[in-house]
Formats: structure tokens, sequence, C-alpha cells
């Protein structure tokens, strides 16, 4: 969205302002309906955890009543703010707001069209009397005077290592130390919640090194930083895989997380009455692998929303003379010089994995089976990405946490509309790129609804690529193209549903991943699983992304309809930044506060 400040004097700060203390006293009256009032007719609210003990956006103003009928005695809210300075442009002033609760601090943003409110935004950002140590609060790291019984700082580590897990149970276990288990855990840890992070991989950081060799980021830097460490200026645009498993591992170490490497959970029963998980896990210290039995109050899993890999069974697989492997097994393109490497799909995996085999010197085929979303890294980074995450937006004082709280304010239901101009810039500027795709016999699509690669990350968490460089190798003929389905494999190769038989001495199945509720059945049962339901997607009833409408992603950084069960991941971006919301909804139940949930999401979808 472009900015243009109104001109000094203008009266949208007097606009904001009095919006604002209309409806604090509508908030202090108790009186819904002329806190409603304030809001257009078409309105979102949404929460993140300060009002609702949810991730929730309500829609419309009879959602909106309902809300604060709902929850309004119970969080008093007082002291709404404006903070910093009011905006407008084309219609709509913004601001950012601050508040409390009565157990709370929080932050928000408000968006209003004639001087009612169209979308409202608000956060939580810690507990009264559980604020982190941090700035002038930060702890003392020494204990100046003597003492015989003096415990070093690495003592005290050392112990604790002993202990937790063993004679004292941890509040929390997080199953899953990808970057996202790791990232909630620092969380936890600055709260005061013991945690334990359970991971199969042997270090911190494994999970990105096991992952093909030519792999970095897809993401720049600027919107991938952990919480607390932001990367140094020197940082890499786009971190190589093996790096960033390295940040992640001294990330680990720094932040004091009690990570269990080489440790894989098995299963995990939740004891009603004593409100405790039975979590079984195999664990080895060095010694082979011993059971350990944790019993936590709350169990997240962080098994990544792109962790198990959707390996599809073919007819004729055992024939086959060459090698099958799905993405998340290759390696790399070494030995296949001069040889056939068929890859079977054409997304982020597939464009990469083709891309690397081809400068090895492979002769390489992609067989097509869907149309697929291509935006070039450089156009993505200009117009969708920029004005938030880039140097240019760290200049004029946009910082991480702006940002983050930014792109949060923005609902999903109307999130493409807010994407598409951008993606219609792009299909103007990257024209000729685009028609040599489509000449090359790419089929190519821009999402459902046309608003490009985030609305389908969000939806279904697949169905792109961000272009950096493989695309012209399809486009140029250099990496062969096919389309079709995959039909069955032979001895030399495979042959799809039309036929077309080609030959291949490795065949890569670059098919994607399924949701994480599948692997975490596999450790609570497919009944809780299915109580559960769906892990990601918006039900925005677009492809892969099946309804009904809920507004936020399903299941991800909020209480589902298991108790004491949470589900963490997503990208860095969304890591870092729903980490601290799922750390405050446990450190709040760690010490007993109310926390009534207001529109729990009901379950769909098995998977
Ligand atoms: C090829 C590829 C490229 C990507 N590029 C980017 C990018 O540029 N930027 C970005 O932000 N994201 C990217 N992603 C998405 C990426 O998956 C996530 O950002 C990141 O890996 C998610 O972290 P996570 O911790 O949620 O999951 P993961 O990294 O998948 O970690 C989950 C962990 O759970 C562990 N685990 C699973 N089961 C068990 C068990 N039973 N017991 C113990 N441990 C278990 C696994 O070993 C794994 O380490 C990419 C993904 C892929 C596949």
């Amino acid at each position: 969205m472009t900015q243009t400040l109104d001109r000094p004097g203008s009266d949208v700060g007097a606009r904001v302002e009095q919006w604002v203390s209309s409806f604090q006293e509508a908030l202090s009256a108790r009186d819904v309906d002329r806190a409603v009032s304030l809001f257009a007719d078409e309105c979102y609210w949404r929460d993140l955890v300060s009002f609702t003990w949810n991730i929730k956006t309500v829609e419309g103003k009879d959602e909106v009543a309902d809300l604060l009928r709902s929850v309004l005695d119970g969080i008093d809210p007082t002291g709404f703010a404006v903070s910093g300075e009011a905006t407008g442009a084309d219609g709509v002033d913004e601001a950012w707001l601050r508040f409390e609760t009565a157990v709370g601090r929080g932050t928000g943003h408000v968006r209003l069209k004639d001087g009612k409110a169209w979308t409202l935004l608000t956060s939580l950002d810690e507990l009264k009397g559980h604020e982190e140590s941090k700035g002038e609060n930060r702890p003392k790291g020494t204990f100046h005077g003597a003492d015989p019984d003096r415990e070093t700082w690495k003592e005290g580590r050392e112990r604790e290592a002993e202990e937790l897990g063993y004679s004292r149970q941890p509040e929390v276990v997080v199953i899953g130390g990808g970057q996202g288990g790791i990232a909630l855990a620092a969380r936890l840890r600055q709260l005061g919640v013991e945690t334990i992070v359970v991971e199969r991989n042997e270090r911190p950081g494994d999970s990105w090194r096991k992952r093909y060799k030519s792999l970095a980021l897809h993401d720049p830097v600027w919107y991938d930083h952990l919480p607390y460490l932001p990367f140094p200026d020197n940082w890499p645009v786009f971190a190589p895989k093996d790096k960033i498993g390295d940040w992640l591992e001294m990330y680990t170490r720094v932040m004091e997380i009690n990570y269990w490497g080489s440790t894989t959970a098995e299963s995990a029963e939740f004891d009603e009455a004593e409100g405790r998980w039975t979590v079984k896990l195999q664990r080895d210290r060095g010694n082979g692998p011993e059971e350990v039995v944790l019993r936590p109050r709350q169990l997240v899993f962080a098994m990544g929303v792109s962790g198990k890999p959707n390996r599809p069974e073919f007819p004729g697989m055992d024939r086959f003379r060459g090698e099958i492997q799905h993405s998340s097994e290759h390696p790399g393109p070494e030995g296949y010089e001069g040889r056939k490497v068929v890859v079977v799909g054409s997304n982020n995996s597939a464009f990469d994995i083709c891309g690397s085999a081809w400068e090895a010197g492979a002769d390489v085929t992609m067989v097509q089976r869907s149309s697929t979303h291509i935006i070039k890294s450089d156009t993505l980074m200009e117009l969708a990405l920029g004005g938030l995450y880039s140097e240019e937006a760290v200049r004029s004082g946009v910082d991480t946490r702006t940002a983050d709280l930014t792109f949060a304010s923005l609902p999903y239901r109307i999130m493409a509309d807010f994407q598409k101009p951008a993606y219609d810039e792009a299909k103007v500027r990257d024209a000729d790129f685009y028609q040599r795709l489509r000449e090359a016999g790419f089929d190519l699509d821009f999402g459902d609804d046309e608003s490009g690669l985030f609305m389908k990350y969000l939806r279904r968490g697949s169905g792109y690529y961000i272009d950096v460089g493989a695309a012209d190798l399809v486009a140029e003929g250099k990496v062969k193209l096919v389309k079709g389905q995959l039909a069955e494999f032979t001895e030399t190769g495979i042959r799809l549903d039309d036929g077309t038989e080609l030959e291949a001495d490795l065949v890569v199945l670059a098919t994607g991943y399924r949701s994480m509720i599948t692997s975490v059945a596999d450790i609570i049962g497919d009944e809780m699983a299915e109580r559960v339901g769906k892990v990601w997607g918006l039900g925005s009833d677009t492809t892969k992304d099946p309804g009904p409408w809920e507004g936020e992603q399903r299941n991800m950084w909020k209480p589902t309809q298991q108790p004491n069960l949470w589900f963490h991941g997503g990208n860095l971006h969304q890591s870092r930044h729903y980490s601290l919301y799922l750390a405050l909804q446990l450190k709040a139940r760690q010490e007993g506060l109310d926390t009534p949930v207001y529109g729990l999401q009901p379950s769909h979808h098995a998977e």
C-alpha cells in the first residue's frame, strides 16, 4: 500500500484520537452497542491473544458485538491511546495504539474509513507481573560477594541438563527442534517456562543441513530474523542452508535451550484428570537409545508444516533399475553428470533440483503435473516484500516488530486484495519472462484469484517457485519440460498417463509435503488427530484449501480441540512473530491465569 502522509496540520490525528477515545469510553462503560457503532459496516477485528485468548478474526458488526459481549468484563480493557503519529492516505486513516487489559499490555493498530473502524488489530505484548527480564531488568549474570557454595553459570546449566526431564518435569515439551521449536523455546525460556525441545536429528540445524545441497533460503534476511537475536548487518541476503543450520545451533546454545538431540518422540497420551501428558521418547545420549518418559503439562508439535514428505506410490517402482528419491532425500547432483535425471513436480524444490542437476551436467527433464505460480525473486522483493522487509524499510525506520505487526494487521479475508496489485504489476514488468515460459509450454498461474505467492503459501503451502534462475533453463529448453501425470515406473524410467516414456537414471519425486497432523497422528493416535483436524490453511475454498472459512491458519499457535495440545511452525517470519503469542498463552496457563478462549475453532478435515 502506498503511504502518503497527509499535510501537517490536517485532521487525521484528530480523527483517530476521537475514535480511540470514543472506543475506550464505550469499552469502559461496557456499552457494546456504542462500541460497535464505531465500526464500519465492512469491518474486521483481528485479535492476537489479548481479548480472546485465541488467534481470532471477527468480521462484521454482529461478530464484533458478539466478541465484546463475551469478553469485555473479563478482559477489562483500559488506556487505549494512539502511539506515534497517525497517518492517512487514499481515504484511510491509520494509527498504532497501545492499551492494557486486566492481565497484560498490548499493541493495536486501527484503520479508519470515514471515521469508522475498517480494520482493528489487538495483540498482547506481555503479561503484567511476568515481563521478560530485559533492558534495565536484565539478569545480572553473576553474584557479587562471597559464597562458598557458588555455582557458576556453566555448573547451573549442567545441573539443569541433568535434572530436567528426570528428577524434575518440564512445563512444556516441544516435539521438533527445527527453527520453529527453537524460536518458541527461546521465548519460553525468557518467560521462565521450563521447556525441553525433542529432536530426532543429532544437532540443531540438521533439518536444514540435510536438505539438498544447493538450497539457500528463498526469503531475504530482513524477513528471517529469529526472536531476540537478529542476523548481523553483514549476513547474506539469502542464507545458504548450512549457514542457517550453524546459526540455529549457535542460537540454541546462547539462548540456553534445553535441546534433546537424537531423541525421537514415539507416543503421547493425555491424562485429563491430571492435566498432564505422558510422552514416550527414545533418547540416545551416546550409548544407544533408551526410553525416557516425560510428563509435561503442555505439548507443542513443531514437526514442520513441510515436515512429512508426500511420497506417492506408483506401479512398477520395484522394477525400476535406477534410483528414486523424494526431494527431501535428494542430496545433490553428484555422480549424475551426463546421466538422465527426471524431476516430477514443478514447484520450488523441483526447480532448485533441476537447476543444480543441469549445472552438474546432467540431462534433466521436469515433469509438470499441474500449473505453478512463478515470481522472480527480485520482483518479489521489490513489489511484495520491500515496503516492510528490506534495507530501505530498515533505513526508513521500519523495525522487524513494526513490520510483523503491520503485516498482522491485515485480516486474511481482504489480504488477497492487498496482494493482487503487486502481482498485476509483476505480470507487466516480467511480461517477457512469462511469455517465454508459456512458449516453452509451461503452465503458469497466479493463484485462483490472481493474488500470488503469499496467499498460496497461507492457503495451501505449495504451488509456487520463487525464481532464482532455474525458470530460464526451462524457458530455454535446457531443462526439458514434459507435462502429464506419472502413471508407472518402467525398468528404465517412467511412463506418463498419455503413454510418453522418459528414460531416467534418477527420478526425484518433488511431490511436496503432507499436513503436520499426519505425522502428529503417528504420535497422538488417529482419534485425537481427527478431533483436532487439519493444520494450516485458511478455509478459503480455493485449490487445496477447502472451506469452511476459518479466517486464521487452522490450528496454528492457538488452542485446539485437544486441551493442552498446540502447533507451532511456518516460515521464519511466522515462527518469529507467532512464537510470542503461543509463548504468552503457555505462560498464562503456567501461572494459572484465567484464559477463557473465545471462538475456539471447530475441527475440519482430516488432512
Ligand atoms: C526445500 C525447502 C526450502 C524452504 N525454504 C524456506 C525459506 O527460504 N524460508 C523459510 O522461511 N522457509 C523455507 N522453507 C520452509 C521450511 O520448511 C521452514 O521454514 C522451516 O524448516 C520450518 O521449520 P520448522 O521448525 O517448523 O520445521 P522443520 O525444520 O521441518 O523441523 C521439524 C523438526 O521436527 C523433527 N521431528 C519430526 N518428527 C519428530 C519426532 N517424532 N521426534 C522428534 N523430532 C521430530 C524433524 O527432525 C525436524 O527437525 C523451506 C522448506 C523446504 C522443504
